[in-house]
């Protein structure tokens, strides 16, 4: 009775683990052809592929708990085949009597498990290896090389999170966009590799002074942006303010050169706004004021106005000292950014630069 019963046990498991076998083999399929091949196929969405990670996540689970318990079921196989082969009192059984016949066969079953335990655990740790493939691919899609910060299209899903935030739970935060300043004439003078360099460098002093709850990201060429989690004016500034002193406070080196690299900043909190597209033109139009007030400062964009950030913030700005070059340079290049400057009067100024542009394209002006 116990040897049926034993080998009816042993059947059961051995089927199951053939069919998780099957499923495990064809999931790693499935995810080899989705993910694994980044070169040949494009990378998911990041709403499905944060699905199957967890997916991923959870047969890995599965599996290994089904290796502790076929371990558990070996276990038992051996303790009936040990008590079979020596019953109590210690009697030698018959070479050819049944129980003789269960001992064997219940050496095949564990035999058999033993080789799909071993099958199984290698699964296991195919798994484990793919899943720290699909990370890697997926956090690669994700980040910018040059600098390793986070991307524009990681930007974009994260500024799309916060507005929903907002939208929800009236979460506010604003937006700051950053420009290098004169930065073709940085690679024009020192080179491109130079240039470079000031990107990376720029990058990790902007990632030193951004709290946890802030996002920064690279969003173009020499553009940044980063996503802070309040829409109180003057916190904003105060944060813009340590973002421009941190990029002009030191020359970056590069070999024997020192290059002065300072940045224009643009910001919007989001109660101004009434959807995202205002939020980034809106931004965009200060950052804009800032370039066009000299560079090395930031302008606001409170939805009506937009004010120089100095004016709102106790913060002093740190001007770079004897820059070692003269390009570019660590002032402004004009006049100190103090009067306000009124959104309709950028908008009108902009929309006449756009038509002067039409009309010589199109040869009608001289
Ligand atoms: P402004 O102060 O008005 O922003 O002037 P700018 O020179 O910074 O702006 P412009 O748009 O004229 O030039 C941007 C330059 O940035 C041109 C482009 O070659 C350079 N650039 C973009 N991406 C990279 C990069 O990854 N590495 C390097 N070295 N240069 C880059
Ligand atoms: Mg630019
Ligand atoms: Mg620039």
């Amino acid at each position: 009775m116990a040897e049926l019963l034993t080998f009816v046990l042993g059947d059961v498991f051995g089927v199951v683990t053939l069919v998780v076998g099957i499923l495990i083999g064809f999931w790693l399929g499935r995810l080899w052809a989705k993910y694994i091949q980044p070169h040949q196929m494009p990378a998911p969405p990041e709403g499905e592929s944060t699905v199957y990670r967890e997916q991923l996540a959870g047969m890995i689970q599965f599996t290994s708990h089904f290796t502790g318990d076929l371990s558990k079921h070996i276990e038992l196989l051996e303790n009936l085949e040990q008590k079979l082969a020596h019953p109590e009192g210690d009697q030698p059984v018959a070479d050819d009597g049944p129980s003789a016949k269960a001992v064997e066969l219940i050496a095949q079953i564990t035999a058999a498990n033993q080789k799909l335990k071993q099958r199984l655990e290698s699964a296991e740790a195919t798994l484990k290896t793919q899943s720290q493939e699909l990370e890697d691919t997926l956090s690669e899609a994700r980040t910018d090389a040059l600098t390793q910060l986070l991307n524009r299209r990681a930007f974009d899903e994260e500024r799309e999170r916060r507005w929903a935030l907002w939208q929800r739970k009236q979460q506010p935060f604003s937006l700051l966009i950053l420009d290098i300043d004169h930065f073709k004439r940085v690679n024009d003078t020192y080179g491109h590799d130079a240039g470079d360099q000031v990107l990376r460098e720029v990058a990790a002093r902007l990632n030193s002074v951004m709290r946890k709850t802030d996002y920064l990201a690279r969003i173009g060429g020499e553009e940044l942006a980063i996503l802070v989690p309040e829409a109180d004016g003057t916190s904003v500034s105060t944060v813009a303010m340590k973002v421009l002193n941190v990029v002009r406070s030191l020359p970056v080196e590069y070999g024997q050169m020192s290059i002065e690299v300072t940045v224009s900043c643009g910001l919007m909190p989001v109660i101004h706004a009434d959807g995202l597209e205002t939020l980034t033109k809106g931004a965009d139009a200060a950052l804009y004021a800032a370039k066009a007030a000299g560079r090395n400062c930031g302008f606001l964009n409170d939805g009506e106005s937009l004010i120089p950030i100095e004016s709102q913030t106790s913060l002093p700005a740190q001007h770079g000292e004897s820059p070692a070059t003269s390009q570019p340079s660590s002032t402004k290049d004009e006049s100190e950014p103090t009067a306000r400057i009124q959104v309709s009067e950028l908008d009108s100024a902009a929309n006449e630069l756009k038509n002067r542009l039409f009309l010589i394209s199109q040869n009608i002006m001289p």
